[in-house]
Order: structure tokens, then C-alpha cells, then sequence
């Protein structure tokens, strides 16, 4: 089969390796029918996140169950279905408490296509065939009639973004938002959630950043916009969300949470931002960062999704499997690969 490699910031190659075969009797191989990257595959291919190749590229995707073992139950060939990222056993203490990224029957953070970080034994979702170790615990069968390039990023970016915004408001119904965006952050996860906070009833959605593009697709989504860099504080907002990457984007973050809010920062910091923290003491703050725990969420947001939230707002483009390399030579925020076309 076919697989694409990373082998440089900016630089992918396709290249032929073994057709993979089913490892168990738990598992799955599936065809990818609907590819996109992630916001850390950009910042990977654009030099901005340190990640060397060479190693099978991407991790978020919705497949065409291929074939299946003895004792998966789920899913029969030709489902539809998102696979997480991350892989996951589903039956060990983590996963039974729902922190699918931190399974504990493989090596720590086991991805799909992040290279070292994630073992390279997964391989990557830009390939032919992909192998779904544990395919009742890991797939999530498509809700009719939801479009797979729509939910390409279901694998990671939209549940991402969904928890940072969906517990909080599940517990503070109607709460107002505030997301905060940037060059340097994750962009696609915080228009997500800008877009699930308005599809969550939340009162008001602001989002705060300084492009014009994603200022425009956060009106689309339904957000008001405030456009220019990060103020010191913009307001006070019970739940906020840090998707600026930039250390006064998160500033301006934790001084607009409310007192008793809780700010969430899916950013990704290699060096320690400044926190203010007496300040958030004294609001009773609470900071959440961290990987997501992406498998519990797939289903939530899909249901999002056929009930009329629309992710393809946040797509930068469209391309066939054929052209996707060129495509990530300078790939846009949010680019979505058709497998079919
Ligand atoms: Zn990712
Ligand atoms: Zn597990």
C-alpha cells in the first residue's frame, strides 16, 4: 500500500510499505474515506511545533470498516466511522473512567501519525489501509446523513475543542463564553468551540483575535467577534478558552474568567507562560490544560453535528487524496482530504 511520510517541516512524501494485516481478534482494517489535519499537523509542517520525521503522516479521519476480527461486534466492512487518534483499549482502568489518552494497555500517548511522541507503530491516517487495534472500544459508526468531510476532524480537533466548552456549560447552562485566538494557537479548535458554545445554548459567544479569516468564520459560526490583539482583560466571562498560543493571549484569558469560571487552554506552551496567578486565587479560577480524551466526545459531537452544527465552516479547503502533498507543502488552517475523489 500507499502511506505518506513526513520527512520535513513542509516537506511529505508518499511511499510504499506492507499491507498492514489484523493484529487480533479486537481489531479492525479500514480504508480512509475523509482525511484532515490537525492544528498541531500545521504547526508541525509550518516549523512552528518541533516533531521530526521521518514518520506516517496523519491522525484525524473518518474510514470504511475493511475487514474485521472474530470478536468485534460494532461494526461490520463497510461502516462508516470516525477513529480517534488516540488508541485505546477500553476496558482498562483509564478508559473505563473515560481518559481514552491515557490508556494504560499501550505506552503512554499512542497516536496515530505524531511520529515518536505517539510510537511509530500505529502509523499514520494517510495511507491505503489503517489498523484499528480495538475497533469496538475505538470506532464510532457515522449518524446518517452526516457528510464524512464534514467530521474529518471528529478525530481530535472538535472533540478537543467540544471539552472545553461542553462540561462547562452542561454545568452552567446558558453561561456567556469567551475565546481567545491567535496566530500561534490551535485556530481550528478554538472556531470550534466558538461554534459548539453557540450550538450548546450558550447566552453569548465572544471571540477575541486579530485575522480577519477567523474573525469571519466565528461570525459564521454565530460568535460576536472583537477584533485586535489580546487586552489585559476583556471582560468576565464564566467560561473561557485559550486557543491564542501566545502567552498574552492566555493572560487575557484568565483575567476575563469570572469569579468561580473555569478557563480551558488547548494551546500547547514549549516554554512557561507567565500566570496571574494571585489574581486567579482570588477569583476562585480554575486552569485547565492537557491532552484531550478525545474517544467519549466522538459521539457527543456527532450528535452536534446532525443536529445542525456545521464544522465545515472552519474548513480551509477541500482536496483529492492525489493532490493532498502538494496541499500540505503550505497547508492552510484546515484542509480536508477526499479519499473517494
Ligand atoms: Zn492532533
Ligand atoms: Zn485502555
Amino acid at each position: 500500500m500507499q502511506q505518506l511520510m513526513l520527512t520535513g517541516p513542509a516537506t511529505v512524501r508518499w511511499q510504499e510499505a506492507e499491507d498492514p494485516a489484523l493484529p487480533g481478534p479486537q481489531a479492525a482494517l479500514a480504508r480512509p474515506v475523509a482525511l484532515a489535519t490537525c492544528d498541531l499537523d500545521v504547526a508541525v509542517l509550518t516549523g512552528r511545533y518541533p516533531l521530526a520525521g521521518p514518520y506516517p503522516f496523519g491522525h484525524e479521519g473518518v474510514v470504511e470498516v475493511a475487514e474485521v476480527g472474530d470478536a468485534v461486534t460494532s461494526v461490520v466492512p463497510g461502516d462508516l466511522a470516525v477513529v480517534p487518534f488516540q488508541i485505546s483499549c477500553g476496558s482498562c482502568p483509564p478508559c473505563r473512567r473515560g481518559r481514552t489518552g491515557n490508556c494504560a494497555a499501550h505506552p503512554r500517548m499512542s497516536t496515530y501519525g505524531l511520529g515518536e511522541m505517539g510510537g511509530l507503530a500505529w502509523g499514520g491516517l494517510l495511507a491505503d489501509l489503517v489498523v484499528v487495534p480495538h475497533a469496538d472500544a475505538m470506532l464510532v459508526k457515522l449518524p446518517a446523513g452526516v457528510d464524512p468531510l464534514a467530521v474529518a476532524s471528529a478525530s481530535d480537533n472538535i472533540p478537543d475543542a467540544w471539552r472545553t466548552v461542553g462540561p462547562q456549560l452542561a454545568a452552567d447552562p446558558g453561561a456567556e463564553v469567551l475565546v481567545v485566538g491567535g496566530d500561534a494557537g490551535p485556530s481550528s479548535i478554538g472556531l470550534y468551540a466558538a461554534g459548539l458554545a453557540v450550538a450548546l445554548g450558550a447566552a453569548r459567544v465572544s471571540y477575541l483575535d486579530q485575522d480577519a479569516g477567523r474573525l469571519a468564520i466565528a461570525t459564521a459560526l454565530g460568535a460576536q467577534v472583537i477584533e485586535g490583539p489580546p487586552p489585559r482583560k476583556a471582560g468576565a466571562f464564566p467560561i473561557t478558552v485559550d486557543a491564542s498560543g501566545s502567552p498574552e493571549g492566555l493572560r487575557c484569558a484568565l483575567n476575563s474568567t469570572a469569579f468561580d469560571g473555569t478557563c480551558t487552554s488547548p494551546s500547547v506552551y514549549l516554554q512557561d507562560p507567565a500566570l496571574p496567578l494571585f489574581s486567579m486565587y482570588s477569583r476562585c479560577c480554575t486552569l485547565h490544560t492537557g491532552r484531550a480524551h478525545v474517544r467519549p466526545a466522538i459521539p457527543v459531537v456527532l450528535d452536534l453535528v446532525a443536529a445542525g452544527f456545521n464544522p465545515s465552516l472552519v474548513t480551509s479547503a477541500v482536496v483529492r487524496q492525489a493532490d493532498a502533498a502538494d496541499a500540505l507543502a503550505a497547508p492552510p488552517m484546515k484542509l480536508v482530504i477526499d479519499c473517494s475523489a
